[in-house]
């Protein structure tokens, strides 16, 4: 049989970088960083990453500290530490580098890129997205200022701080023995059918969170759950919490508001990926992972 495709840890979550959070209060130290040629930069237009195409295929360091005048901009972001080297990333929205990069979205580079490279882009595009929807208090409406190497923003008027926000939602395959269902939103593209997913909401615990996911989008109640793994979601700032949830093999109500349809599928329908009535999710997401995790076990 094969095994699902994105084994945690999944696509965009960071590895192999030591984050150096002490390093974020340390101005010379980062200042010299800032000037290091070994220091690493990854930058980002409008969210999109600039890439260098190279014979070996996308290069999302094609920057460096000599082709940005010999100096990094004091407003990068610090993201840590890759074998030593400094790592920033750098919002270059509304410039032109002067060099012949291009523009592509994160989720296209997926396929082409190691995890690892992969993981600092998604933690690069989720600050930066941060950075520039948080530039002004939300208690007395003054201008912030960037402190911590852009890992908070505080007021100069009334001293509110303010730090990344991450969203935490829960993103669940239901099954019943040799049965499970997926959904469809107006917004997938077509053909495809996924797990069910909601954000959490305030003063909610996860499992109170995907029961009434579940209820709300198709009428079922769970009678069991098990957390699985989880997927950071910088689009722009979600955390996805994966589970799988039991309940019994009955009609579905659909939530129209929510899905325009959702099915209970036998294994036997999704196996043969030549055959499968619908198209499964992109296998850089967890909810594919999710899905071939269930399919491919052994039952
Ligand atoms: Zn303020």
């Amino acid at each position: 049989m094969p095994v699902p495709n994105n084994p945690p840890p999944h696509i965009y979550t960071t590895v192999g970088l030591e984050r150096a959070a002490d390093r974020r209060r340390d101005p010379d130290w980062l200042a010299q960083k800032r000037r290091d040629p070994k220091s690493l930069v990854v930058a980002l237009h409008d969210l999109r990453v600039l890439i260098a195409d190279r014979a070996s295929g996308p290069d999302p360091f094609a920057l460096t500290v000599a082709s940005l005048g010999g100096e990094i901009p004091q407003e990068s972001v610090f993201l840590g530490l890759l074998e030593e080297r400094a790592v920033f990333a750098l919002d270059m929205s509304g410039e032109s580098s002067g060099l012949a990069l291009r523009a592509v979205e994160l989720r296209a580079l997926a396929p082409l890129l190691p995890a690892r490279e992969l993981g600092l882009l998604a933690y690069a595009r989720a600050l930066l997205h941060w950075g520039a929807m948080q530039r002004f208090c939300g208690r007395c409406g003054g201008t912030l200022v960037v402190g911590e190497a852009g890992h908070m923003r505080w007021c100069p008027s009334c001293r509110a701080e303010f730090f990344p926000r991450t969203d935490p939602a829960v993103i669940v395959l239901v099954t019943a023995c040799e049965h499970c269902v997926l959904g469809r939103s107006p917004r997938f593209p077509p053909g495809v059918y996924s797990t069910l997913a909601g954000f959490v909401e305030p003063g909610e615990s996860l499992e109170a969170a995907v029961a009434r996911e579940i209820r709300e989008e198709v009428g079922l109640e769970i009678e069991g759950l098990d957390y699985r793994s989880s997927q950071p979601w910088p689009f722009p700032q979600s955390l996805m919490l994966g589970f799988r949830a039991r309940a019994r093999l009955e009609p579905l109500r659909i939530d129209a508001r929510e899905l325009e349809d959702a099915r209970w599928f036998h294994r036997r329908e999704l196996l043969d990926e030549h055959h499968r009535p619908v198209r499964l999710p992109a296998p850089d997401s967890i909810a594919r992972y999710l899905i071939e995790e269930w399919l491919f076990e052994d039952s």
